[in-house]
């Protein structure tokens, strides 16, 4: 994985790409936990469920089809009862890049195996052909050490300063867009 709380961010990113006037805040909360519910898969190691397994770490819940999956169960539970204040398949298509995300960012890490994305249909783990992200040692233990501050620089680097970016160019185009519609 990279760490949880990248992942967290990365959706801070994608949601700036949705944001609008009215959307109700557990919209952009759903988001973020989308992002990181694929890592419920380490709970398997202690049931026995190998790395390398359909259910394994970076298996079938960091695949898109369990992306588009999430996605729907998500968008259905947060329109049941009243109106978010975002078009429907516009927030299918934001709650499936936050979830799918979070296995793009782990297949640019340095280590482990890759991510299942064809899973069920294909169980090849696969990397991009750019690992710029040092792997997130599983675990909170290891994640206070040297290689746990060299992993946050990293994901500093790769994963934070682009979302930043993202969103203030969002937060620009949208502001430019306003002024625009605004003259006569
Ligand atoms: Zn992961």
């Amino acid at each position: 994985m990279a760490s949880l709380i990248s992942h967290g961010v990365a959706a801070v990113g994608i949601s700036a790409l949705f944001l609008r006037p009215g959307v109700a805040r557990r919209v952009w909360i759903a988001g973020t936990l989308c992002a990181m519910a694929p890592d419920v898969d380490v709970v398997g190691f202690a049931f026995g469920v190998r790395y390398g397994d359909f259910l394994g770490h970076r298996g079938f819940s960091h695949s898109l089809v369990f992306a588009a999956l999430l996605a729907s169960v998500v968008a259905f539970l947060l329109t049941r009862s009243d109106s978010v204040g975002i078009d429907a398949q516009l927030l299918w298509s934001y709650l499936l890049l936050a979830t799918a995300s979070h296995g793009f960012l782990d297949a640019m890490t340095d280590g482990g195996l890759g991510v299942a994305f064809f899973s069920p249909f294909d169980l090849t783990r696969y990397f991009l052909p750019w690992t710029p992200i040092r792997v997130s040692p599983i675990g909170i233990s290891g994640f206070f050490s040297a290689r746990g501050l060299q992993v946050l620089a990293t994901e500093f680097v790769w994963i934070w300063i682009p979302t930043a970016v993202l969103a203030v160019s969002a937060w620009f185009l949208r502001r430019t867009a306003a002024t625009t519609n605004r003259e006569p």
